[in-house]
């Protein structure tokens, strides 16, 4: 084993719970590389407990003091980005190039937390004679941050910088199948000079994250991951009275025009649905095919039977999602589904047993299959024909997720439209992964995000804080205006 037990991380120390454990496996190659504790109430309550600790002195300092921490941590991020992304590329399996540009994004979303004192300025008003209204932003207390395998290294980071930032203590609870970036991500804000206590981690799977739910001391919890666990934990938090945001699952659309341009929109979509092994939240899933769009496609086969598994994609995460994947391409292709590049027998010399599916492309699906319908979350995309830009609307908006759409025209006028009527959080033209970037805030529609606001960004300051609205008057007048 490669690394020692995972441990969790309670008031700056870490710490081995009396926990199960669980294997932790480098899917490239299937080997043990670690085991993580699964903690349950008792760990998350210490964790509530040394957060409570040191909430007072945290919030008590200046916003503009607590975000050196974070110039410092985004300075020790690129210091370390070598070793940081060769971690998430040996416990998620992405290739170097993707976990690199992961702990990048990592440096942009602390850097956007760095600015948050030039954002949350207030407000203030006179609102009659010599009475001021003010507004300004206070933590909510002790919050928490659920997170999935996929980014290992970002996703954290989209929820810790701004919520400590704004004053508040945090729990992180990560992914079980991607433990260790979690452990250097608290080491580096520690060496930054985090306060102990500010971040806690812990470490688990169900039962964590029903403690986190359930804890009274827990004001806020952010959830990223699967639609199915998205709804169960925003239903626990909010029914125990948090706030909580909740990031679901995806089945991203791309509508392809026949004015598209041919190089670029065929190029764009491929590494839109084989980037990280089809495992983004905004990668795509479907592409709705408008009339004549064949030579598209043909080039598109071309892009995708380039692409070398082990080397250009890396693999899935587990052998239990591998063999889903695949039976969902089975069943599409036994429905007369036509597969037009097929990456199930994919094998990488030396990576034998790793979890590794290449590119794949099926055309002629039709919206009632279950690969139309569902999260695959792997390097496979459904063609589905359109006859016009109306029915591939209807076919996107059928969905019930809607995180991420795009069109790919040369036409002002199409694009305007589908960025209209799309029914999806982020839209993109000409775009195949339409993340949009700080200061930005990312989260979608529909079954893809439950709970108000979102989760980087702009967006995420209202759910991180609260507005204090004040009203003073030191003028001395007697009279009463009867509003204030
Ligand atoms: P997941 O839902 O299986 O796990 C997410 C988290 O929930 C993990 O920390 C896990 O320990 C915990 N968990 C799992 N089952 C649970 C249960 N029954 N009760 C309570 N907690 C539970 O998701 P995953 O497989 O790690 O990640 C992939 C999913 O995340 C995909 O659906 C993907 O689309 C989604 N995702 C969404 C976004 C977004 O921004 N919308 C971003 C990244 C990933």
């Amino acid at each position: 084993m490669k690394y020692a037990e995972v441990q969790n991380c309670i008031g700056g120390a870490f710490v081995s719970p009396d926990a199960p454990l669980l294997d932790v496996h480098d899917p490239s190659s299937g080997r043990l590389i670690s085991r993580v504790p699964l903690s349950s109430r008792r760990e998350v309550d210490a964790a509530v407990i040394a957060a409570q600790a040191a909430f007072p002195a945290w919030s008590g300092t200046p916003i503009k003091e607590r975000v050196q921490v974070l110039y410092r941590y985004k300075a020790l991020l690129e210091k370390h980005i070598d070793e940081l992304s060769a971690l998430v590329t040996e416990e998620n399996g992405k290739i170097a190039s993707e976990a690199r540009a992961e702990v990048l994004k990592s440096a942009e979303l602390t850097e956007f937390a760095c600015s948050l004192p030039q954002i949350v300025t207030g407000e203030v008003l006179e609102v009659s004679r010599g009475v001021e209204c003010r507004v300004e932003r206070f933590p909510v207390g002790i919050v928490a941050a659920i997170t999935p395998f996929n980014f290992p290294n970002m996703v954290p980071n989209w929820s810790i910088p701004n919520a400590i930032a704004l004053g508040n203590c945090m729990i992180l609870k990560p992914s079980e199948l991607v433990p260790l970036s979690a452990r250097r991500i608290v080491e580096l804000l520690l060496e930054a000079g985090l306060p102990p206590g500010v971040l806690q981690v812990v470490h688990g799977g169900r039962d964590a994250v029903e403690a986190i739910c359930d804890h009274p001391g827990i004001a806020a919890v952010s959830f990223v991951g699967s639609t199915k666990v998205a709804q169960i934990v925003y239903r626990r938090a909010t029914s125990s009275l948090k706030r909580c945001l909740a990031l679901g699952g995806a089945k991203n659309h791309l509508i392809v025009m026949p004015d598209a341009a041919k190089e670029m929109t065929s190029s764009n979509v491929v590494a839109s649905m084989s980037g990280c092994a089809g495992q983004r939240c905004m990668a795509a899933s479907v592409m709705v095919a408008v009339s004549k769009t064949d030579d598209i496609i043909e080039r598109m086969v071309e892009h995708a039977k380039k692409i070398v598994p082990g080397k250009d994609i890396g693999p899935v995460i587990s052998a239990g999602a591998k063999e889903r994947i695949e039976k969902y391409i089975a069943e599409a292709e036994a429905a007369g589904a036509k597969v037009l590049v097929d990456g199930r027998r994919a094998v990488v010399k030396g990576k034998e047993n790793g979890y590794f599916i290449g590119p794949t492309i099926i055309d002629h699906v039709t919206p009632d299959m279950r690969i139309a319908q569902e999260e695959v979350f792997g390097p496979v995309l459904v063609i589905i024909r359109a006859k016009d830009i109306d029915e591939a609307l209807k076919i996107e908006n059928a969905s019930p997720y809607g995180n991420a759409a795009s069109v790919f025209t040369e036409s002002g006028g199409t694009a305007r439209y589908v960025m209209e009527h799309a029914s999806a959080g982020m839209v993109g033209v000409n775009v195949g992964v339409p993340v949009p970037r700080e200061p930005f805030s990312f989260g979608g529609w529909n079954d893809s995000k439950f709970g108000v606001g979102d989760i980087t960004g702009r967006g995420s300051i209202e759910f991180w804080s609260q507005a204090k609205k004040m009203t003073t008057k030191w003028n001395k007048e007697a009279g009463a205006n009867w509003m204030s």
